[in-house]
C-alpha cells in the first residue's frame, strides 16, 4: 500500500466528481521538510512554531528564528507556508517561559493570550517572519483566538514591526496573508466578524473538539468518549464551511481528524475543499477521494444531519458510503 500511495504524489487530489481538494501537511522542525515533497502536499498548511522554543534549554533569539524560518522557507521550494505564531501552554509546555501553576492549563494563560501579554515575545517572533520573508509570500495564523479584538491587537503590533523593518531600509514580503484559528468555540457566534478581518481561517479540530465537548483532548477516557463524527461536531464543522462560502474567506481544518480518510471524507461532505495533516496520511486521504462522489455524499449527509429524528449515529452512514461508493 505503501508503494500504491507514493504513485499517487503526482496525482491531482480531485473527486470523482470533480471537486478540487487542496492536501497540505502539518510540520513544525527541519526534519519534516523533505516529506513535502515525497508527500506531494500542496503545502505547509500548519508550521507549529512553538517546536523551536520546545526544544531549546533558552529563549531562542531574533536571528535564530530567523534564520530557522529562512530555512524553511527555502526547503519548502516555493510551495506557500503557513506559520502559526507561538502556541505555548495548555498541552505544550516550555520550561523557561511559564512558571505559574494553573488549574486548567488548556482554559488558562496560553497561546495568543501569553503572546499579547508578552508583546515584545510576540513582536520578535513577527519581526523574524516579516525578515525571513522578504520579497515572498508571508502566511501567518494566530491560535487560540476567542475574540475578534484580539486579531485587530496583533494587527496592530504587526504594523509596528512593518514600520520598523521600512524605516531601517529591509525589504518587506511581497504579500501577506493572515489568518486565525477556529478552536475556541466562542468563535462560532462570531463568524461574519471574524471572516471580515482574516485572509482564511483554519479549523483546529483537536482543541475546538475539547472545547466543544468539555472533554480533555489528554485525557483518553473523555476523549473517546464523544464521537468527533457525530452530529454536533458535524453540524458544527458544516456551520464553519457554510460561513466560509458565504464570507468568500478559504476555511481549512488543520487538526488529527483531517488526516484520517473517513473523517477526511466527512469533512468534504460538509463542504471543507482544503486540509492539513500529517505528510504520511496524504496519501491513504487522496486515495480516499479520488474514488468520492462529493456531491452525492453531501446530499446524504446533510440530510442526516437535518433529521431531528433519527438517532442513527452519522458514523454508521459515512461507514456505509465509503464501502458502497
Ligand atoms: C488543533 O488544535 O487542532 C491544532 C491543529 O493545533 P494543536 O494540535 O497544535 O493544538
Ligand atoms: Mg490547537
Amino acid at each position: 500500500r505503501q508503494e500504491q500511495f507514493k504513485a499517487l504524489r503526482s496525482v491531482e487530489p480531485v473527486t470523482k466528481d470533480g471537486k478540487a481538494i487542496s492536501l497540505n501537511m502539518n510540520a513544525g522542525l527541519l526534519v519534516d521538510l523533505p516529506q513535502l515533497a515525497e508527500s506531494g502536499a500542496q503545502g505547509i498548511g500548519l508550521f507549529r512554531t512553538e517546536l523551536q522554543f520546545m526544544i531549546a534549554s533558552t529563549m531562542p533569539k531574533l536571528e535564530e528564528q530567523e534564520a530557522f524560518y529562512r530555512a524553511v522557507i527555502r526547503q519548502a521550494a516555493g510551495l506557500p507556508v503557513t506559520f502559526r505564531t507561538l502556541d505555548i501552554g495548555g498541552d505544550k509546555v516550555v520550561s523557561y517561559l511559564r512558571s505559574q501553576e494553573e488549574e486548567n492549563p488548556a482554559l488558562g494563560w496560553r497561546a495568543i493570550r501569553l503572546s499579547l501579554d508578552r508583546p515584545g515575545l510576540l513582536r520578535t517572533q513577527m519581526r523574524a517572519l516579516l525578515r525571513a520573508s522578504a520579497g515572498a509570500e508571508l502566511r501567518m495564523m494566530l491560535p487560540m483566538i476567542t475574540e475578534v479584538s484580539e486579531i485587530r491587537a496583533v494587527r496592530e503590533l504587526f504594523q509596528k514591526e512593518v514600520q520598523h523593518l521600512s524605516k531601517f531600509g529591509h525589504s518587506l514580503p511581497r504579500k501577506l496573508q493572515f489568518g486565525a484559528m477556529l478552536e475556541v468555540p466562542s468563535l462560532m457566534w462570531q463568524l461574519d466578524e471574524l471572516m471580515a478581518e482574516v485572509d482564511f481561517v483554519s479549523v483546529g479540530s483537536n482543541d475546538l473538539f475539547q472545547f466543544a465537548m468539555a472533554a480533555d483532548r489528554g485525557n483518553a477516557r473523555v476523549s473517546d468518549r464523544f464521537d468527533i463524527l457525530g452530529k454536533p461536531f458535524l453540524r458544527i464543522l458544516r456551520d464553519i464551511a457554510r460561513a466560509g462560502d458565504k464570507n468568500r474567506t478559504p476555511v481549512t481544518l488543520c487538526g488529527e481528524m483531517a488526516g484520517k480518510p473517513l473523517s477526511a471524507m466527512a469533512l468534504i461532505g460538509v463542504g471543507f475543499r482544503s486540509v492539513s495533516m500529517a505528510a504520511t496520511s496524504i496519501g491513504p486521504v487522496k486515495a480516499m477521494l479520488l474514488g468520492l462522489d462529493a456531491g452525492q455524499l453531501a446530499e446524504e449527509l446533510n440530510a442526516a444531519l437535518d433529521d431531528v429524528r433519527s438517532d442513527e449515529p452519522i458514523r454508521n452512514l459515512l461507514l456505509r458510503f465509503a464501502e458502497t461508493n
